[in-house]
């Protein structure tokens, strides 16, 4: 589905922050491991769209997204590191004014966005402000607005920081239930998060690539 060839990316200003990335990846729970400025974020703004190699090519389902990065647009969900979310609305108001911004036709707003609040096991929370929500309820309605145009894409990057371990099982249980014909690249630098949910694991260090594969061959490496 996603095909990095020899990525690079520096910022304005020169940092050097992705070096020669090559990688491909299908469908599943692909967990990218790094520890702090490995370039994980960097990556997951790339793959959104928001960052544009400065070499390299990155081609989902065959087309090059630095070029027609609508191709990917449609088709991707991202829940960035900072998302933002509005205190005194409730989660069904907050979902429904996300997905009039995204442009989802109208006339199904109302649905689309309770079908989301299942999917991620908010209903009993829907109709309170999202102020009051625990943290891993606040990355439930991150996720439910990643999945609201139903992507193929899903970006999560480090979801569970500040989540208690509890949270942090039904966290991954909810991506497992997610994944299906899904690719979904979850960023973060604890490796429980990962290992037993991950159908394949990428480990970046200093902008490159350490490792890709499945966590048996990361287990066999080490
Ligand atoms: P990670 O997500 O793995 O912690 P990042 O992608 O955030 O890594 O950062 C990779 C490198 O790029 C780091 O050296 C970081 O300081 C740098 N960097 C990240 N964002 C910016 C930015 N907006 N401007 C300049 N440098 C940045
Ligand atoms: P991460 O947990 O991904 O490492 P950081 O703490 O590095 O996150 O970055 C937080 C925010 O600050 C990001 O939006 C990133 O783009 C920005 N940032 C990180 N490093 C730099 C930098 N050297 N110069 C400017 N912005 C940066």
């Amino acid at each position: 589905m996603l095909a990095l060839s020899d990525v690079s990316f520096a910022y304005p200003g020169g940092r050097q922050a992705l070096a020669g990335l090559s990688l491909r990846l299908g469908a599943g729970i692909v967990g990218l491991l790094g520890p702090n400025g490995a370039g994980k974020s960097t990556l997951m703004r790339m793959l959104a769209t928001l960052n544009r190699p400065t070499q390299g090519s990155i081609l989902w389902r065959g087309r090059d997204i630095a070029r027609e990065p609508e191709a990917l647009r449609h088709e991707l969900g991202y829940l960035p590191q900072e998302f933002g979310v509005y205190p005194a609305q409730t989660a069904r108001e907050f979902l429904r004014y996300l997905a009039a911004v995204k442009g989802l036709p109208h006339a199904s707003i109302a649905s689309r966005v309770d079908e989301c609040i299942e999917m991620v096991g908010l209903v009993a929370g829907r109709d309170r402000p999202i102020g009051s929500f625990s943290g891993g309820m606040r990355q439930r309605v991150g996720i439910a607005q990643a999945l609201l145009n139903d992507p193929a894409l899903l970006i999560v990057d480090e979801p569970t920081v500040g989540l208690d371990p509890g949270e942090r099982q039904r966290f991954r249980n909810l991506l497992t239930e997610l994944a299906g014909k899904r690719l979904i690249m979850l960023s973060t630098h604890i490796v429980s998060d990962v290992e037993a949910i991950a159908t394949d694991l990428v480990v970046m260090q200093k902008g490159r690539l350490r490792f890709a594969g499945s966590p048996q061959e990361l287990l066999r490496a080490a």
